[in-house]
């Protein structure tokens, strides 16, 4: 609890305790000879104790002529029922709504205080070395290229490579899943994971605000301020259900005495015209207290950011309530293969039509590839398994989906599929083995092919069992590859269509044919990896980027993003979406439910104050209780 929540607990206690005494006596339980001004006098303490607040705020709201928030009602309604003599409700309206508002508070800050630890990835401090020993800086004033020391049981602070040690890291924090991962000198290592054994020396390669961690919470900081349709029409409603509100309770303080007034009508179950006007004013303002609208208000994007926390806390990083909400409808998926259904890890399986030594083609490869972080070219760059002297090659010029150009050696060297071989007015041979054939032309003569084969992601094919499962109708694959190896994938992973030798361009294009075959209601994702597919992720309805840990480009093109690369998130992130519309629609639908039959029991005069007021709080701490469910997903 924090010194605005202990004052405001103190408060309500101090209240209650002048306050039950009081209502005792006013009840005549307890008899007193206290003439009716003190008893008056005395029931403002406890009421002014605990509202003093909640009067200032209303009073302001008038002075801004922002006149109907909940404030407004909950002072007109205990004012009202003060002046009506009704001492003991008008108190206790304040004191139970005051009750609501402090557990309100507290859940929302406790559920905050749950996802950030939920995302404890912020580094508190970087280790570097100077003469005098070891010293601890914060992370933000160590400069890009300085030696960093992180010791066992510490967070990578800053992004950067390894230059001496060698440990296990541990990145669940990052990715929701505790995968070890080994680590050695020259690989790189990202801030928010976890030392788990070695000293390792890193030479960080990032500013700290430009690191993963940092990216990461960025994000997840700001998801919450791009708002969904049901936050907007919730705060729409509030608009206008406020001051209809407030119209309708004057004119059910005003018409009904006019009427028995005019008429004459029901008068003998009344006094006189005084008890009428007092008996109709009360309902007025049991209906004011009744309509106050927090339920909703605080409910709902505590829902949604419960979703996003969760959500983030499984390796799945959502960047909106808006997108949770595309997200839950989503029935056709479209995925990019190379990274995404495959692993990207391509193995040289033959070298053919060689016209040089197949040792050689492999160097020109590799070396053509030095700038490409495409799958192919890493995997190229690892099948050639040698230092790399990027001051052989000049000229490099990549072209998505088809390959790249460069000169090495002083040799031209043409590397990709068919395509990139027409452009430079050559036919590729055909060959038959199953995989992703790289041709190859050295000085614009055709110099051989390497044949190269992909992996299945483990989980590929039960991932697409689980989004059948999940409602998803169409899973379509999109890839540039060619024909035979989309179909072998397609039909080994349960894939329901594909499309082949795409461009770029084309994928785009098929995700606005796709796009334009969904029925209305239904929305599409796509699955890429970032790798020059960042036109079709922004083009679909929602775009996720997997295995994007590490990789800005796709963090910066994407609305969800996977920081691991198993393709099981993906119905993952739709079912935590889906949990979470539904208790969004459920607490809309409890909620506007609940006030409205109240509000017809209070026109009626059968729902007094007292219920009102347990109606009132007893539906927020409900709707409250049910929003921080959004944050449990960790069975899903
Ligand atoms: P995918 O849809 O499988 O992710 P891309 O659109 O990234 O495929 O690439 C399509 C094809 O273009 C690849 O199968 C490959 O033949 C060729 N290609 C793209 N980039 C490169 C590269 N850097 N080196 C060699 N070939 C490439
Ligand atoms: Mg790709």
């Amino acid at each position: 609890m924090n010194a605005k929540q202990k004052n405001l607990l103190i408060r309500i206690i101090t209240a209650a305790v002048f306050f039950v005494p009081l209502y005792l006596i006013s009840e005549g339980i307890i008899k007193t000879s206290l003439p009716g001004w003190a008893v008056f006098a005395l029931f403002l303490v406890p009421y002014l104790i605990v509202g003093h607040d909640i009067l200032r705020k209303a009073f302001k709201g008038i002075l801004n002529r922002q006149v109907f928030d909940e404030h407004f009602l909950m002072t007109i309604a205990t004012l009202g029922a003060i002046v009506l003599g009704e001492y003991g409700e008008g108190v206790a309206v304040m004191l139970l709504y005051q009750v609501g508002e402090l557990f309100q508070s507290y859940a929302v800050g406790k559920s905050r205080r749950n996802i950030t630890e939920l995302m404890d990835i912020r580094p508190d401090y970087a280790n570097i070395e100077t003469e005098e020993g070891i010293e601890r800086v914060d992370p933000d004033e160590v400069e890009v290229g300085t030696v960093i020391l992180i010791q066992p049981g510490e967070k990578v602070p800053i992004d950067g490579i390894i230059e001496e040690g060698y440990s296990t890291l541990n990145t669940a924090a990052l990715t929701g899943e505790s995968r070890p991962m080994d680590v050695k000198a020259g690989d790189e290592v990202l801030s928010g994971s976890i030392n788990m054994s070695g000293v390792l020396r890193v030479r960080t390669t990032k500013e700290f605000d430009e690191s993963t961690a940092s990216k990461i919470l960025d994000l997840v900081e700001n998801a919450a301020s791009l708002k969904s349709k049901s936050e907007n029409f919730i705060s729409k409603f509030a608009r206008y259900y406020t001051p209809i509100v407030c119209y309708a309770a004057l004119a059910l303080a005003v018409i009904p005495p006019v009427i028995i007034m005019l008429t004459k009508a029901s008068m003998e179950s009344y006094g006189g015209m005084g008890e009428v006007w007092a008996d109709w004013i009360f309902r007025a303002c049991t209906f004011l207290v009744i309509s106050c609208p927090c339920a909703l208000v605080i409910s709902i994007p505590l829902s949604f950011f419960a979703g996003l926390g969760g959500a983030s806390s499984r390796g799945i990083l959502i960047k909106g309530s808006n997108y949770l909400e595309t997200l839950s409808q989503v029935k056709t998926v479209a995925f990019d293969k190379t990274g995404t259904i495959t692993k990207g890890n391509f193995a040289v399986t033959g070298v053919h039509d060689s016209s040089m030594d197949d040792a050689k083609l492999l160097e020109y490869a590799a070396l053509a590839e030095c700038n490409s972080n495409h799958p192919i070219s890493l995997s190229l760059k690892a099948a050639y398994g040698h230092t790399i002297d990027p001051s052989r090659v000049t000229d490099v010029r990549e072209i998505s989906g088809e390959g790249v150009m460069a000169v090495v050696d002083g040799e031209e060297v043409v590397i990709g599929n068919e395509k990139i071989m027409k452009r430079i007015g050559l036919d590729a041979p055909r060959c038959e083995s199953v995989g992703t054939i790289i041709h190859m032309a050295v000085e614009g003569a055709y110099a051989g092919h390497i044949v190269i084969s992909d992996e299945l992601k483990e989980t590929s094919a039960a991932a697409m069992k689980e989004l059948k499962r999940a409602g998803v109708e169409r899973l379509v694959m999109l890839t540039g590859d060619a024909e035979t190896v989309a179909a072998k994938v397609a039909s080994e992973t349960g894939l329901t269509e594909y499309r082949a030798e795409l461009l770029p361009a084309d994928k785009v294009k098929a995700v606005e044919d796709l796009l334009a075959e969904c029925p209305s209601g239904h929305r599409l994702a796509f699955v890429g990896d970032g790798i020059n597919d960042a036109p079709v992720l922004s083009r679909a309805d929602i775009g996720i980027a997997m295995g994007a840990l590490g990789s800005d480009a796709a963090i910066e093109a994407a609305d969800v993003v996977l920081m691991d690369d198993d393709p099981m998130k993906i119905s993952k992130a739709i079912k935590i979406a889906r949990k979470c519309m539904r208790i969004v629609k459920q607490n809309i639908v409890f909620a506007i439910g609940v006030k409205a039959i109240c509000l017809i029991l209070a026109a009626v005069g059968i729902a007094n104050m007292w219920v009102a007021i347990f109606a009132d709080v007893g539906v927020m701490i409900l709707a409250v209780l049910n929003a921080i469910r959004c944050l449990f997903v960790k069975d899903i």
